[in-house]
Protein backbone atom coordinates (compact mmCIF):
# COMPACT_ATOMS: atom_id res chain seq x y z
CA UNK A 1 0.00 0.00 0.00
CA UNK A 2 0.88 3.41 -0.69
CA UNK A 3 1.90 6.23 2.12
CA UNK A 4 0.67 9.81 1.76
CA UNK A 5 1.53 11.10 5.03
CA UNK A 6 4.52 10.72 7.47
CA UNK A 7 3.31 11.98 10.56
CA UNK A 8 5.38 13.14 14.30
CA UNK A 9 4.10 12.83 17.34
CA UNK A 10 3.75 15.83 19.55
CA UNK A 11 6.43 14.45 21.79
CA UNK A 12 8.66 14.80 18.74
CA UNK A 13 8.27 18.60 18.14
CA UNK A 14 11.64 19.94 18.46
CA UNK A 15 13.43 21.06 21.49
CA UNK A 16 15.90 23.99 19.63
CA UNK A 17 15.80 26.63 16.55
CA UNK A 18 18.57 26.62 14.14
CA UNK A 19 20.67 29.41 13.52
CA UNK A 20 22.19 29.09 10.28
CA UNK A 21 24.23 32.06 11.12
CA UNK A 22 27.46 30.55 12.16
CA UNK A 23 27.54 27.79 9.78
CA UNK A 24 27.35 30.73 7.05
CA UNK A 25 30.51 30.89 5.15
CA UNK A 26 29.77 34.97 4.91
CA UNK A 27 27.20 36.08 7.43
CA UNK A 28 24.80 38.82 6.72
CA UNK A 29 25.97 42.38 7.42
CA UNK A 30 24.83 43.87 10.38
CA UNK A 31 22.05 46.39 10.02
CA UNK A 32 22.72 50.05 9.54
CA UNK A 33 20.46 53.15 11.14
CA UNK A 34 17.76 54.19 9.31
CA UNK A 35 19.00 57.80 9.57
CA UNK A 36 22.91 58.06 10.28
CA UNK A 37 23.72 55.32 8.24
CA UNK A 38 25.77 54.03 10.79
CA UNK A 39 25.99 50.60 12.67
CA UNK A 40 23.21 50.02 14.33
CA UNK A 41 23.40 48.40 18.15
CA UNK A 42 21.13 46.60 19.93
CA UNK A 43 20.20 50.17 21.66
CA UNK A 44 18.78 51.65 18.77
CA UNK A 45 17.00 48.36 18.01
CA UNK A 46 14.87 48.26 21.56
CA UNK A 47 12.35 51.11 21.19
CA UNK A 48 11.22 48.56 18.54
CA UNK A 49 11.80 44.78 19.37
CA UNK A 50 11.29 42.90 22.78
CA UNK A 51 15.14 42.29 23.85
CA UNK A 52 15.33 38.37 23.50
CA UNK A 53 14.22 38.99 19.75
CA UNK A 54 17.32 41.64 19.83
CA UNK A 55 19.28 39.33 21.59
CA UNK A 56 18.54 36.07 18.76
CA UNK A 57 18.98 38.31 15.85
CA UNK A 58 22.24 38.57 16.38
CA UNK A 59 23.02 35.58 18.18
CA UNK A 60 26.25 33.29 17.51
CA UNK A 61 24.94 30.06 18.96
CA UNK A 62 23.62 27.50 16.52
CA UNK A 63 21.23 25.72 18.75
CA UNK A 64 18.46 28.10 20.72
CA UNK A 65 16.34 26.24 22.85
CA UNK A 66 12.24 27.04 22.28
CA UNK A 67 10.89 27.54 25.69
CA UNK A 68 8.25 25.02 27.04
CA UNK A 69 5.24 27.44 26.57
CA UNK A 70 5.96 28.09 22.71
CA UNK A 71 6.67 24.32 22.24
CA UNK A 72 3.25 24.02 24.22
CA UNK A 73 1.00 26.78 21.87
CA UNK A 74 2.45 25.39 18.99
CA UNK A 75 1.29 21.93 19.86
CA UNK A 76 -2.26 23.14 19.20
CA UNK A 77 -1.61 21.56 15.03
CA UNK A 78 2.40 20.63 15.13
CA UNK A 79 4.04 18.88 14.33
CA UNK A 80 2.88 19.79 10.61
CA UNK A 81 1.97 16.50 8.21
CA UNK A 82 4.16 15.67 5.30
CA UNK A 83 2.78 14.58 2.21
CA UNK A 84 3.90 12.19 -0.99
CA UNK A 85 1.96 13.88 -3.83
CA UNK A 86 1.55 10.79 -5.05
CA UNK A 87 -1.74 11.10 -6.84
CA UNK A 88 -0.29 14.77 -8.98
CA UNK A 89 2.69 12.93 -9.45
CA UNK A 90 0.24 10.65 -11.45
CA UNK A 91 -1.58 13.30 -13.06
CA UNK A 92 1.64 14.92 -14.28
CA UNK A 93 3.24 11.56 -15.07
CA UNK A 94 6.35 12.00 -14.06
CA UNK A 95 9.25 10.08 -12.22
CA UNK A 96 10.03 12.56 -9.97
CA UNK A 97 8.82 11.87 -6.07
CA UNK A 98 6.94 14.69 -4.85
CA UNK A 99 6.75 15.43 -0.96
CA UNK A 100 5.60 18.71 0.40
CA UNK A 101 5.49 19.83 4.49
CA UNK A 102 1.64 21.63 4.58
CA UNK A 103 1.52 24.30 6.84
CA UNK A 104 -1.97 25.01 5.87
CA UNK A 105 -3.38 22.91 9.46
CA UNK A 106 -2.79 26.30 12.19
CA UNK A 107 -5.42 27.77 12.83
CA UNK A 108 -5.11 30.96 10.98
CA UNK A 109 -4.25 28.70 8.15
CA UNK A 110 -0.46 29.06 7.45
CA UNK A 111 3.74 29.13 8.83
CA UNK A 112 2.90 32.23 10.07
CA UNK A 113 1.95 31.77 13.88
CA UNK A 114 5.11 29.61 14.62
CA UNK A 115 6.78 32.90 14.91
CA UNK A 116 3.46 35.01 16.21
CA UNK A 117 3.82 32.69 18.78
CA UNK A 118 7.28 33.25 19.87
CA UNK A 119 6.89 36.76 19.28
CA UNK A 120 3.88 37.28 21.73
CA UNK A 121 5.51 34.89 24.21
CA UNK A 122 8.98 37.02 24.70
CA UNK A 123 6.74 40.80 24.52
CA UNK A 124 4.55 38.80 27.13
CA UNK A 125 7.99 38.04 29.53
CA UNK A 126 9.05 41.49 28.89
CA UNK A 127 5.87 43.05 29.89
CA UNK A 128 4.28 44.78 27.03
CA UNK A 129 1.06 45.65 26.59
CA UNK A 130 0.54 45.33 23.01
CA UNK A 131 2.30 44.70 19.56
CA UNK A 132 1.78 47.05 16.50
CA UNK A 133 2.40 45.30 13.17
CA UNK A 134 1.78 45.35 9.50
CA UNK A 135 0.03 42.65 7.02
CA UNK A 136 -0.31 41.96 3.31
CA UNK A 137 -2.57 39.92 2.24
CA UNK A 138 -3.59 39.43 5.82
CA UNK A 139 -2.24 36.28 7.10
CA UNK A 140 0.69 37.87 9.17
CA UNK A 141 -2.09 39.94 10.87
CA UNK A 142 -4.52 36.88 11.74
CA UNK A 143 -1.68 34.86 12.85
CA UNK A 144 -0.39 37.28 15.36
CA UNK A 145 -3.90 38.45 16.43
CA UNK A 146 -3.89 34.33 17.29
CA UNK A 147 -1.45 34.17 18.96
CA UNK A 148 -1.37 37.65 21.23
CA UNK A 149 -4.87 36.86 22.49
CA UNK A 150 -3.60 33.52 23.64
CA UNK A 151 -0.50 35.41 25.59
CA UNK A 152 -3.29 38.09 26.67
CA UNK A 153 -1.77 40.79 24.15
CA UNK A 154 -3.21 43.49 22.59
CA UNK A 155 -2.97 43.99 18.29
CA UNK A 156 -2.76 46.86 16.44
CA UNK A 157 -2.57 45.80 12.47
CA UNK A 158 -1.58 48.09 9.69
CA UNK A 159 -3.43 46.08 6.67
CA UNK A 160 -2.56 47.54 2.75
CA UNK A 161 -5.13 48.89 1.81
CA UNK A 162 -5.94 47.04 -1.50
CA UNK A 163 -6.09 44.06 0.58
CA UNK A 164 -8.21 44.95 2.98
CA UNK A 165 -10.54 45.72 0.50
CA UNK A 166 -10.06 42.37 -1.72
CA UNK A 167 -9.90 40.52 1.42
CA UNK A 168 -12.33 41.30 3.97
CA UNK A 169 -12.35 37.91 5.53
CA UNK A 170 -8.69 37.68 6.75
CA UNK A 171 -9.89 41.37 8.29
CA UNK A 172 -13.28 39.25 9.80
CA UNK A 173 -11.38 36.93 11.20
CA UNK A 174 -8.58 39.28 12.61
CA UNK A 175 -11.37 41.32 14.65
CA UNK A 176 -12.88 37.76 15.80
CA UNK A 177 -9.50 36.93 17.42
CA UNK A 178 -9.77 40.48 18.85
CA UNK A 179 -7.69 42.59 17.16
CA UNK A 180 -7.55 45.90 16.10
CA UNK A 181 -7.53 46.51 12.29
CA UNK A 182 -7.20 49.24 9.89
CA UNK A 183 -6.34 50.39 6.29
CA UNK A 184 -2.68 51.44 5.55
CA UNK A 185 -1.85 53.84 4.80
CA UNK A 186 -4.21 55.37 7.61
CA UNK A 187 -4.56 58.73 8.69
CA UNK A 188 -3.47 57.60 12.47
CA UNK A 189 0.41 57.88 11.73
CA UNK A 190 2.13 60.91 10.00
CA UNK A 191 4.24 57.94 7.82
CA UNK A 192 0.03 57.56 6.55
CA UNK A 193 -0.89 61.04 6.08
CA UNK A 194 2.58 61.63 4.25
CA UNK A 195 1.96 59.34 1.48
CA UNK A 196 -2.30 60.21 1.51
CA UNK A 197 -1.57 63.43 1.00
CA UNK A 198 0.51 62.79 -2.37
CA UNK A 199 -2.00 60.27 -3.50
CA UNK A 200 -5.23 59.46 -1.82
CA UNK A 201 -5.86 56.54 -4.07
CA UNK A 202 -3.04 54.39 -3.55
CA UNK A 203 -2.89 50.66 -3.02
CA UNK A 204 -0.76 51.06 -0.25
CA UNK A 205 2.47 48.50 -0.10
CA UNK A 206 3.98 46.24 2.54
CA UNK A 207 7.13 49.13 3.05
CA UNK A 208 4.14 51.68 4.43
CA UNK A 209 2.13 49.43 6.35
CA UNK A 210 5.56 48.65 8.11
CA UNK A 211 6.55 52.36 8.56
CA UNK A 212 2.92 52.95 9.92
CA UNK A 213 3.10 50.29 12.43
CA UNK A 214 6.70 50.64 13.67
CA UNK A 215 5.45 54.70 13.79
CA UNK A 216 2.51 53.68 16.34
CA UNK A 217 4.99 51.24 18.27
CA UNK A 218 7.17 53.41 19.56
CA UNK A 219 4.39 56.39 19.91
CA UNK A 220 3.00 54.48 22.75
CA UNK A 221 4.04 53.42 25.97
CA UNK A 222 4.49 49.55 26.08
CA UNK A 223 4.08 48.42 22.82
CA UNK A 224 6.55 47.03 20.69
CA UNK A 225 6.74 46.32 16.91
CA UNK A 226 6.52 42.48 15.57
CA UNK A 227 7.44 41.71 12.40
CA UNK A 228 6.33 38.39 10.59
CA UNK A 229 9.16 38.05 7.98
CA UNK A 230 12.94 38.66 6.48
CA UNK A 231 14.48 39.52 9.55
CA UNK A 232 16.88 36.59 11.01
CA UNK A 233 14.77 36.06 14.65
CA UNK A 234 11.93 35.20 12.04
CA UNK A 235 13.51 32.88 10.11
CA UNK A 236 15.02 31.02 12.72
CA UNK A 237 11.32 30.80 14.45
CA UNK A 238 10.30 29.01 11.07
CA UNK A 239 13.22 26.22 11.52
CA UNK A 240 10.90 23.91 13.70
CA UNK A 241 9.27 23.14 9.93
CA UNK A 242 12.18 21.73 7.97
CA UNK A 243 13.35 20.22 11.44
CA UNK A 244 10.36 18.27 11.13
CA UNK A 245 10.83 17.45 7.47
CA UNK A 246 13.68 16.36 8.04
CA UNK A 247 12.82 13.67 10.24
CA UNK A 248 9.84 12.84 8.28
CA UNK A 249 11.61 12.36 4.88
CA UNK A 250 14.02 10.08 7.29
CA UNK A 251 11.13 7.98 7.87
CA UNK A 252 9.95 7.91 4.12
CA UNK A 253 13.29 6.86 3.21
CA UNK A 254 14.31 9.91 1.17
CA UNK A 255 16.41 12.83 0.84
CA UNK A 256 15.60 16.40 -1.50
CA UNK A 257 17.67 16.43 -4.44
CA UNK A 258 15.60 19.61 -5.09
CA UNK A 259 13.98 22.08 -1.98
CA UNK A 260 11.46 24.18 -3.42
CA UNK A 261 9.27 27.62 -1.76
CA UNK A 262 7.78 30.66 -2.54
CA UNK A 263 9.41 33.56 -0.90
CA UNK A 264 7.65 37.28 0.32
CA UNK A 265 10.06 38.17 2.34
CA UNK A 266 11.80 34.68 2.49
CA UNK A 267 10.70 32.91 6.32
CA UNK A 268 8.42 30.01 5.20
CA UNK A 269 11.09 29.27 2.37
CA UNK A 270 13.85 29.91 4.78
CA UNK A 271 12.57 27.62 7.91
CA UNK A 272 11.91 24.65 5.67
CA UNK A 273 15.67 24.62 3.68
CA UNK A 274 17.90 26.20 6.34
CA UNK A 275 17.80 22.74 8.14
CA UNK A 276 18.52 21.24 5.06
CA UNK A 277 21.05 23.89 3.72
CA UNK A 278 23.16 22.71 6.55
CA UNK A 279 24.46 19.66 4.56
CA UNK A 280 25.71 21.82 1.48
CA UNK A 281 26.94 24.31 3.81
CA UNK A 282 29.14 21.75 5.56
CA UNK A 283 29.82 19.95 2.21
CA UNK A 284 28.15 17.09 3.11
CA UNK A 285 25.04 17.13 -0.08
CA UNK A 286 26.75 19.44 -2.44
CA UNK A 287 24.38 18.96 -5.08
CA UNK A 288 21.46 20.18 -3.37
CA UNK A 289 19.39 22.46 -5.14
CA UNK A 290 17.00 25.50 -3.35
CA UNK A 291 14.58 27.24 -5.71
CA UNK A 292 13.32 30.24 -4.43
CA UNK A 293 10.15 31.39 -6.24
CA UNK A 294 9.09 35.29 -6.49
CA UNK A 295 6.26 37.04 -8.45
CA UNK A 296 7.38 38.44 -11.66
CA UNK A 297 5.66 41.57 -10.52
CA UNK A 298 8.04 42.07 -7.04
CA UNK A 299 11.37 40.15 -8.54
CA UNK A 300 13.72 41.01 -5.83
CA UNK A 301 15.85 38.29 -6.14
CA UNK A 302 15.56 38.16 -9.71
CA UNK A 303 15.86 41.76 -11.29
CA UNK A 304 16.74 43.86 -8.02
CA UNK A 305 20.32 44.58 -6.66
CA UNK A 306 22.23 43.44 -4.17
CA UNK A 307 22.95 46.66 -1.84
CA UNK A 308 21.80 48.10 1.20
CA UNK A 309 18.43 49.61 1.71
CA UNK A 310 15.68 50.19 3.82
CA UNK A 311 13.35 47.79 5.38
CA UNK A 312 9.91 50.55 5.27
CA UNK A 313 8.79 52.98 2.45
CA UNK A 314 9.36 56.16 5.29
CA UNK A 315 12.86 55.02 5.58
CA UNK A 316 12.39 54.77 9.93
CA UNK A 317 13.55 50.92 10.03
CA UNK A 318 16.39 49.09 9.69
CA UNK A 319 18.81 49.39 6.58
CA UNK A 320 19.83 46.07 5.72
CA UNK A 321 22.15 44.59 2.79
CA UNK A 322 19.62 42.37 1.00
CA UNK A 323 18.31 42.27 -2.66
CA UNK A 324 15.85 45.06 -3.42
CA UNK A 325 13.53 46.64 -5.65
CA UNK A 326 13.66 49.76 -3.94
CA UNK A 327 12.28 50.46 -0.80
CA UNK A 328 9.98 53.38 -2.83
CA UNK A 329 8.50 50.58 -5.00
CA UNK A 330 4.99 49.91 -5.05
CA UNK A 331 4.37 46.48 -6.79
CA UNK A 332 1.04 45.83 -8.98
CA UNK A 333 -1.86 44.41 -7.58
CA UNK A 334 -1.04 40.73 -7.65
CA UNK A 335 -3.38 38.21 -5.62
CA UNK A 336 -0.31 37.00 -3.61
CA UNK A 337 -0.30 40.20 -1.25
CA UNK A 338 2.32 38.11 0.58
CA UNK A 339 4.87 38.30 -2.51
CA UNK A 340 4.50 42.16 -3.07
CA UNK A 341 7.47 43.28 -0.19
CA UNK A 342 10.24 45.55 -2.00
CA UNK A 343 13.11 43.80 -0.04
CA UNK A 344 14.30 39.91 0.73
CA UNK A 345 15.23 37.72 4.26
CA UNK A 346 19.31 39.36 4.27
CA UNK A 347 20.50 35.41 5.19
CA UNK A 348 18.53 34.40 1.94
CA UNK A 349 20.48 37.23 -0.04
CA UNK A 350 23.59 36.04 1.16
CA UNK A 351 22.72 32.51 0.65
CA UNK A 352 22.31 33.79 -3.13
CA UNK A 353 25.22 35.50 -3.34
CA UNK A 354 27.39 32.74 -2.38
CA UNK A 355 25.78 30.47 -4.46
CA UNK A 356 24.05 28.35 -2.07
CA UNK A 357 20.24 28.91 -3.39
CA UNK A 358 18.80 29.89 -6.63
CA UNK A 359 15.61 32.27 -7.52
CA UNK A 360 13.44 32.46 -10.53
CA UNK A 361 10.06 34.42 -11.11
CA UNK A 362 6.60 33.20 -12.54
CA UNK A 363 3.71 35.25 -13.65
CA UNK A 364 0.26 35.01 -11.65
CA UNK A 365 -1.67 33.43 -14.63
CA UNK A 366 0.83 30.06 -14.82
CA UNK A 367 0.90 30.05 -10.86
CA UNK A 368 -2.64 29.54 -10.81
CA UNK A 369 -2.29 26.76 -13.38
CA UNK A 370 0.08 25.06 -12.11
CA UNK A 371 -2.37 25.32 -7.87
CA UNK A 372 -5.23 24.16 -10.09
CA UNK A 373 -3.60 20.98 -11.20
CA UNK A 374 -2.42 21.12 -7.84
CA UNK A 375 -5.82 21.41 -6.33
CA UNK A 376 -7.33 18.83 -8.41
CA UNK A 377 -5.31 15.83 -7.55
CA UNK A 378 -4.42 16.66 -3.70
CA UNK A 379 -7.25 18.44 -3.20
CA UNK A 380 -6.13 21.33 -1.32
CA UNK A 381 -6.77 24.71 -2.81
CA UNK A 382 -3.56 26.70 -1.91
CA UNK A 383 -2.72 30.51 -1.09
CA UNK A 384 -1.51 32.82 -4.10
CA UNK A 385 1.74 32.75 -2.70
CA UNK A 386 2.30 28.96 -2.50
CA UNK A 387 1.12 28.87 -5.55
CA UNK A 388 4.08 30.29 -6.92
CA UNK A 389 6.11 27.48 -5.10
CA UNK A 390 4.00 25.22 -6.87
CA UNK A 391 4.44 26.25 -10.55
CA UNK A 392 8.41 26.14 -9.78
CA UNK A 393 7.50 22.21 -8.37
CA UNK A 394 5.37 21.07 -11.87
CA UNK A 395 7.76 22.79 -13.97
CA UNK A 396 10.89 20.50 -12.46
CA UNK A 397 8.61 17.45 -12.20
CA UNK A 398 7.94 17.82 -15.79
CA UNK A 399 11.39 17.96 -16.53
CA UNK A 400 11.97 14.88 -14.45
CA UNK A 401 9.21 13.67 -17.39
CA UNK A 402 11.69 14.65 -20.19
CA UNK A 403 14.85 13.49 -18.65
CA UNK A 404 13.18 10.43 -16.77
CA UNK A 405 14.93 11.12 -13.78
CA UNK A 406 13.21 10.24 -10.06
CA UNK A 407 14.21 13.15 -8.24
CA UNK A 408 13.12 13.71 -5.22
CA UNK A 409 11.29 17.15 -4.71
CA UNK A 410 10.41 18.79 -1.38
CA UNK A 411 8.52 22.01 -1.28
CA UNK A 412 7.01 24.16 1.73
CA UNK A 413 3.28 24.12 1.50
CA UNK A 414 2.92 27.22 3.05
CA UNK A 415 -0.71 27.88 3.60
CA UNK A 416 -4.74 27.31 2.24
CA UNK A 417 -6.02 29.91 -0.12
CA UNK A 418 -9.83 29.41 1.19
CA UNK A 419 -9.69 33.39 1.68
CA UNK A 420 -8.19 34.08 -1.45
CA UNK A 421 -10.57 32.15 -3.66
CA UNK A 422 -11.48 35.56 -5.74
CA UNK A 423 -8.27 35.87 -7.18
CA UNK A 424 -8.87 31.37 -8.81
CA UNK A 425 -12.30 32.72 -9.73
CA UNK A 426 -10.54 35.88 -11.53
CA UNK A 427 -7.97 33.14 -13.08
CA UNK A 428 -11.37 31.08 -14.04
CA UNK A 429 -13.01 34.18 -15.98
CA UNK A 430 -9.09 34.76 -17.90
CA UNK A 431 -9.62 38.16 -15.54
CA UNK A 432 -5.66 37.97 -14.11
CA UNK A 433 -3.56 40.46 -16.04
CA UNK A 434 -0.01 39.24 -16.26
CA UNK A 435 1.84 42.32 -15.26
CA UNK A 436 4.73 43.25 -17.47
CA UNK A 437 7.10 45.51 -15.21
CA UNK A 438 9.04 48.23 -16.82
CA UNK A 439 12.71 48.41 -15.69
CA UNK A 440 12.82 51.78 -15.55
CA UNK A 441 10.53 51.78 -12.52
CA UNK A 442 13.01 49.38 -11.00
CA UNK A 443 15.49 51.63 -11.94
CA UNK A 444 13.69 54.93 -10.33
CA UNK A 445 13.10 52.91 -7.09
CA UNK A 446 16.90 51.98 -7.15
CA UNK A 447 18.37 55.33 -7.46
CA UNK A 448 17.14 56.01 -4.06
CA UNK A 449 19.01 53.65 -2.47
CA UNK A 450 21.01 54.89 0.86
CA UNK A 451 24.50 55.49 0.19
CA UNK A 452 26.27 53.16 2.95
CA UNK A 453 29.91 53.76 3.90
CA UNK A 454 31.35 50.13 3.68
C1 LIG B 1 3.06 35.43 4.09
C2 LIG B 1 3.04 34.21 3.28
C3 LIG B 1 4.06 33.91 2.38
C4 LIG B 1 5.20 34.84 2.09
O1 LIG B 1 6.01 35.20 3.20
P1 LIG B 1 7.38 34.51 3.51
O2 LIG B 1 7.93 35.25 4.67
O3 LIG B 1 8.25 34.63 2.28
O4 LIG B 1 7.09 33.10 3.84
C5 LIG B 1 4.00 32.73 1.69
N1 LIG B 1 2.95 31.87 1.86
C6 LIG B 1 1.95 32.13 2.71
C7 LIG B 1 0.83 31.17 2.84
C8 LIG B 1 1.96 33.30 3.45
O5 LIG B 1 0.98 33.54 4.31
Amino acid sequence: MAQYKYLLEEKDLPTHWYNVIPDMKTPPPPYRHPVTLKLMTPDDLAPVFPQALIMQEASQERWIEIPDEVRDVLKMWRPSPLYRAARWERALDTPAKIYYKWEGVSPPGSHKPNTAVAQCYYAKEEGLEGLATETGAGQWGSALCFATQLFGLKVKVFMVTISYHQKPYRRIAMETWGGNVVPSPSSETKAGRDILAVDPETSGSLGIAISEAIEYAVTHDGWKYSLGSVVNFVLLHQTVVGMEARKQMEMAGDYPDILIGCVGGGSNFAGLFLPFIKDKLDGSKPDLRVINVESTACPSLTRGIYAYDWGDTAKTGPVAKMHTVGHGFIPAPVHAGGLRYHGMAPIICRLLEDGFVEARAYHQNAVFEAAESFARAEGFIVAPETAHAIKAVYDEALACRESGEAKVILFNNSGHGHFDLAAYDAYHRRELPDYALEEEKIQQALAELPQVPE
